[in-house]
């Protein structure tokens, strides 16, 4: 249920009613808006603690949060929530456009993607460290290697780093050079995972399943932010269909579904969404019109020769393109591609 405090409540009547909440076991998740200070109150059993809430100093009312998802809900929080992380800032009238390899190969391979995404307007470096592949046998990516690259190309282009931890035990190493941690579609519903990386506080994107709708996805970002860290983003990478077109379907009608439903930034991956190249720029600029708060693009110096998803990745001269195509739709529907101070 969430608490809706009285326009003009002092910041002690807030403290109390957040230590009243905590008293009756539930978690206080406030919310400081811009008309109200709200109160979520998540837990067990809440519902039977609404009355004595009520009478709390300060207190306008007590409502039920209706959505399964709590936190995640606009119920709770009708302002957009905007994410930053060094160079990325993605929510609101923030547009981020995360680019980089699938995976850190080598330095050079992964400093020369850097500096090319930037010079197009990239504001973040993706690249993945640690690989969650099909087969066991495919490259799992280099590891602390890898993250020691990633890091020298944000010292270099100032660029924030996103990359994929896919193991509890790696947080503590990924998090110690990544700038926003990926948690990537396999493991969307690993709930201890989700836990973990909601304690570590460290900016999260949260890939959506293949096969998990869009309320599993909310109520999987929850985990997150029950765990104390509200630094959410949400990404639709495609699900698995009956087409076999396209890699995935990507449905873009999850956008505008999510943004009525949750205050946190959506951001669409066209590359795993489509797994061809020739798709991925159309369906960027798609993202963007159906608006998306920021886009994660594989790029990479010469897809042909890529050790991971190089048939969906755009070499740099497609992501210019890709670029100067979402700058000329977003500013068409009112937005503004970074980069932002
Ligand atoms: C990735 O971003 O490289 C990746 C593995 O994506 P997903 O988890 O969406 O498959
Ligand atoms: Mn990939």
């Amino acid at each position: 249920m969430i608490v809706v405090m009285k326009h003009g409540a002092s910041p002690e009547q807030v403290q109390h009613m957040i230590q009243r909440v905590e008293q009756l076991g539930l978690k206080a998740h406030p919310i400081y808006g811009t008309e109200h200070t709200v109160i979520a109150a998540v837990g067990e059993k809440r519902d039977e603690f609404r009355q004595s809430l009520e009478s709390g100093p300060g207190v306008a009312a007590v409502v039920p949060i209706l959505a399964p998802y709590k936190v995640a809900s606009r119920e709770v929080k009708p302002e957009p929530t905007v994410v930053r992380a060094g160079s990325l800032a993605v929510g609101n009238c923030h547009l981020g456009m995360i680019a980089g390899p699938c995976a850190v190969e080598d330095l050079e391979q992964t400093l020369s993607t850097a500096r090319a995404v930037r010079v197009a307007g990239a504001t973040a470096l993706r690249g993945g460290a640690f690989k969650p592949r099909t087969s066991p046998y495919s490259f799992q990516g280099l590891k602390q290697a890898g993250l020691e690259i990633l890091a020298a190309a944000r010292e270099e282009t100032g660029l924030a780093v996103v990359t994929e931890v896919i193991a509890g035990e790696d947080i503590p190493l990924v998090a110690r050079y990544a700038d926003v941690l990926q948690i990537g579609a396999r493991n969307m519903q690993n709930y201890r995972l989700l836990e973990a990386v909601g304690e570590e506080g460290k900016p999260v994107l949260l890939k959506r399943g293949p096969s998990a709708t869009l309320d599993e996805l909310l109520l999987a970002a929850e985990y997150i932010l029950n765990a104390g860290n509200p630094n959410v983003m949400l990404c639709e990478r495609g699900i698995r269909t009956f087409e076999s077109h396209t890699r995935y379907t990507l449905p873009l009608a999850s956008v505008p579904w999510l943004h009525e439903r949750t205050h946190l930034p959506v951001v669409v991956d066209p590359s795993h969404g489509t797994g061809h190249t020739n798709l991925v720029t159309r369906m960027a600029a798609a993202a963007i019109a159906a608006g998306a708060d920021g886009l994660i693009v594989e790029v990479h110096p010469d897809p042909e020769s890529a050790l991971s998803d190089g048939y969906q990745s755009l070499n740099f001269q497609q992501f210019e393109e890709l670029m100067s195509l979402c700058r000329r739709v977003a500013e068409a529907v009112g937005r503004k591609i970074g980069p932002y101070s």
